[in-house]
Parts: structure tokens; sequence; C-alpha cells
């Protein structure tokens, strides 16, 4: 479904990102993962040669959060591989904290890596789409942008604006063949998720229609779809991926 293209995933050392790139792999992508430390890429890099010999892969670790530092990167991609055809915002943190004892620099770390580098990374990979006649941004958002969380009000409120980004990248650049969607996962079972306090995790469990939580492989076949020509009149929408959540 992706032969011949060339796909970013930021995030992509595991949990979620690490299931998008074996996706795109087995599809025959060129995938470039971006972790947060170069060890971690190297580890992504190292895995991921092994499960797909014969298959195109870079692994890097640029600092997402500042715009220099991706613009190099995304750069550089294009310059080693020819093109930058999908581009994954994926890299998340969370953070549960009260707003009683929110530390004001825990809420400007979520939107740094949450917000500031998923339009980091549009805006270069946008630049460099339309040079090309298109392209595909996906960005992982999440179902707590919907109807926010009790506690930890820095992760829906980066996630809402994620999806503010989306919708509205959507209508700027579909004129320029760039298509931008995100998929909003709801409880999925990674390292993220392990993270979360019961109290929060758990009216959310009881909520879900199909009673159980998601595996990262379900939340990564919508990427794949969303990034192949299959979804090639879809732009602008925020896809839940959740066993239908309701709260
Ligand atoms: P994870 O913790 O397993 O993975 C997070 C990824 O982000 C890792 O690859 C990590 O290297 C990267 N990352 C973290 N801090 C970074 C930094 N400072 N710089 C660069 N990269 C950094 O979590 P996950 O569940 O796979 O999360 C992936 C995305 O999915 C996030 O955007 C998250 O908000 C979203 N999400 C997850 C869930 C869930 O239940 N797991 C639900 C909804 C949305």
């Amino acid at each position: 479904m992706l032969k011949g293209k060339v796909a970013v995933i930021t995030g992509g050392t595991r949990g979620i990102g690490l299931e998008i790139a074996r996706k795109y792999l087995q599809n025959n992508a060129t995938v470039i993962v971006f972790g947060s430390r170069q060890e971690s890429a190297d580890q992504a890099y190292a895995l991921l040669c092994e499960e797909f010999p014969n298959a195109s892969i870079g692994a890097m670790a640029p600092n997402l959060s500042d715009y220099n530092s991706m613009k190099e990167a995304l750069t550089e991609i294009r310059a080693t591989y020819g093109s930058l055809d999908i581009m994954v915002n994926n890299a998340g943190i969370s953070a549960s904290d009260n707003i009683y004892e929110y530390d004001p620099e825990n809420f400007e770390n979520i939107m740094d890596l949450n917000v500031n580098a998923v339009f980091y990374g549009s805006r270069v990979a946008a630049a460099i789409m339309k040079e090309q006649g298109g392209g595909v941004i996906l960005n992982t958002s999440s179902i707590v942008s919907l109807y926010g969380q009790p506690s930890g009000c820095g992760y829906p409120a980066s996630k809402f604006a994620v999806n503010g980004l989306t919708q509205s990248l959507a209508r700027e650049l579909g004129k320029d063949n760039i298509r931008v969607n995100a998929i909003a996962p709801g409880v999925t079972e990674t390292d993220m998720m392990k993270a979360v306090p019961q109290e929060v995790i758990k009216p959310i469990l009881s909520k879900i229609s199909m009673a159980r939580i998601g595996k990262p492989e379900e939340v990564a076949n919508a990427f794949l779809f969303l990034a192949s020509d299959m979804a090639s009149y879809i732009t602008g929408v925020v896809l839940p991926v959740d066993g239908a959540t309701i709260i």
C-alpha cells in the first residue's frame, strides 16, 4: 500500500509509533523513526532491521521541540531518500497532575512536545510536500481531545490543539494535495498507559463498548489506511480508534 513512499514517524521507537513503523515497513515504505535519544533510536533501528532485513530504514533523534533541529533532520531525510511523503507526528507525553499542584514547567513541557513539535513537523513537511506535489501528514491525538479528563489538564488541552492544527491545516493544504488527518486512540496497551493512575483508567475502562483496551497494532492499522491512497479523498478528520468509548 505504501510502495515507494518515504515516511517519518516521531516517537517511532516504541508503543504506537513502533507499530506504525512495522505496518509501514510491511507495506514497503521507507521508514525513518525519530526517538527521544539516539540510543533508543538505535535500538529501534536494530530491532526493525532484524524484522525487515530487506527494508530501507533510518533512525534519528532530533530535538522535536526545536524548530531548527526538526528542519535540519527532515531536510536531510529528503536529500538522502529523495522525498518525504508521510509525516507522522506521534511522539507525546502525558501527565496527571491536579490543577492545584500543577508545575507550570510541566505544562510547558507537554505543550513543547505534544503541540509545538506537531506544528514544527507539519510546517517543515508541508513545505517539502508542496514542492514535490503532495503528501500526507498524520497526527496522534487522543479520545481525551473530545471530552477532557478529570486531572492532568495539560494533556487533553494539548490534544485539543492537535485537533485544531489537523483541521485547520487540512483546510489550508488541500489545494496543495497535502492531506492532514488525526487518529484519536482510546486506552491503548503501551508504556504510556502503564504510567496513568488507575483512578483515571478505571472509569474509562467501564465505558468501553468493546469491553477491552486497544492494541497498538489496531491503532497502527488506522495510520496505514489514512497514509495510503485508499484514503485519497479523506482530510481533516479526527478518527477515534477506541472500541466506542462512551464517556
Ligand atoms: P509511549 O510512551 O510508548 O511512546 C511515546 C513515544 O514518544 C516514544 O517513542 C518516545 O521516545 C517518544 N517521546 C517521548 N518523549 C519524547 C521527547 N521529549 N522527544 C522525542 N520523542 C519523545 O506512548 P504511546 O502510547 O505509544 O504514545 C504515542 C502517542 O499516542 C502519544 O502522542 C500519545 O499521547 C498518544 N496516545 C496514547 C494513548 C494510550 O493509551 N497509549 C491513548 C491516546 C493517545
